[in-house]
């Protein structure tokens, strides 16, 4: 047996994002800025993709560039956008791409100051303006949560933001491609994404930049993307990821109901029997996305047990040799301690099926003699 349940760390490569990658990973090998033959059909794939990417997040073309991944984008976000404003305010339970891009900031004295979040991971949009008042900033919230799942609400951040003369990014590295994403209803101004997350390529993601927005580029270099993002694009992976995120928001609608039928499932097993567990999220969260507290377990002893039985899970907590680390997430919600080393992700994906669910319910229930 072979269950992947943990496409919120990756997913697999999709066949027809694989498929138009090919070409350009062998016989189109140019240079995209150079001006013959050989080299123009790679400059056309990197403007298609553009535009595919654009048109999946109801953005203009000329406000993509193309980035490394989520990481380079946060960092890009974070630390640029702080120049604009001195000011950065984020959430506490960030990806550490922000957070760690944040903590180098404070290391050359800018503050920053972390929201809390509620018990379901949300950031109270009251919170937000309130500490924006007289003194507008960088704000920086994830579009939806990495562990936990909770999905924010963009909108009224953005919109407050706004209102007090700042700027609003958003990590939408998990959001992309699985939730509908529409930058001119979100009103956001930057937006970073990740094409292994929504079954594309690693090592490559995009930035949409609102027009109008001037943050300075991140790498400097040639005069690659208009000179905001220099560097020899990876055109394979750029064409590759495209491909996965028109393909992701085609399914998209189905995906959902699927997945969330599968959640379904899976917590019919687990309440059918006598384990004590909480689940952690918001209602509304990334399809798909479960992550539950089990009192008096260790998350990593069952993500050690289900990979014996062929299973790949998550865990909300690490064992080094002298305690457990409880993850920044579930210490900001408020899970009792009880449960707090007892959690685990579970993610399904668009490889996994109802009997997937049903089976890594059981698997848990199993390894915990329940
Ligand atoms: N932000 C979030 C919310 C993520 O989940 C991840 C990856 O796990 C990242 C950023 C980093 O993205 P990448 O792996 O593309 O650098």
């Amino acid at each position: 047996m072979h269950i992947y349940a943990d496409n919120a760390a990756t997913t697999k490569l999709d066949s027809d994002s694989f498929a138009s990658m090919e070409p350009f990973l062998r016989e189109e090998y140019g240079n995209p800025s150079q001006p013959y033959s050989l080299a123009v059909v790679c400059k056309k794939a990197i403007n298609e993709a553009r535009k595919t990417i654009a048109e999946c997040i109801n953005a203009e073309p000329e406000e993509i560039y193309f980035t490394s991944g989520g990481t380079e984008g946060d960092n890009w976000a974070i630390k640029n956008g702080s120049a604009l404003y001195g000011n950065v305010l984020t959430s506490a339970i960030e990806h550490h791409a922000v957070l760690n891009s944040c903590k180098s900031l404070e290391i050359k004295g800018v503050t920053v100051s972390y929201l809390p979040v509620n018990q379901k991971g949300l950031v109270i949009p009251e919170g937000l303006a309130r500490l924006l008042k007289n003194r507008p900033a960088l704000c920086s919230i994830m579009s939806a949560n990495n562990e936990i799942g909770t999905i924010e609400p963009i909108e009224e951040l953005a919109h407050i933001a706004h209102k007090h003369n700042s700027i609003f990014h958003t990590d939408a590295v998990q959001a992309v491609g699985h939730i509908p994403i529409d930058v001119k209803a979100l009103d956001v101004d930057i937006l970073s994404a990740s094409g292994h997350k929504f079954y594309g390529p690693k090592g490559v993601g995009f930035q949409y930049i609102r027009r109008g927005v001037k943050i300075a580029p991140y790498i400097d270099g040639g005069a690659q993307q208009s000179g905001y993002r220099a560097g020899t694009e990876n055109v394979a992976g750029i064409v590759g990821m495209a491909t996965a995120l028109r393909k992701s928001c085609n399914l998209m609608p189905a995906e959902i109901k699927r997945l969330q039928r599968m959640e379904k499932l899976f917590f019919d097993i687990l309440s059918g029997s006598n384990l004590d567990y909480i689940r952690n999220g918001a209602e509304n969260h990334l399809p798909g996305s479960i992550n539950i507290s089990v009192r008096d377990a260790n998350g990593e002893m069952l993500l050690h047990r289900l990979d014996l039985m062929g299973i790949c899970i998550s865990t909300g907590s690490a064992c080094d040799s002298t305690e457990t680390q409880i993850s920044h997430v579930i210490k900001s919600i408020g899970v009792p301690v009880e449960y707090s080393a007892g959690t685990i992700r579970v993610t399904f994906g668009r490889n996994n099926n109802d009997s997937d669910a049903m089976e890594v319910a059981r698997a848990i229930l199993r390894v915990l003699s329940l």
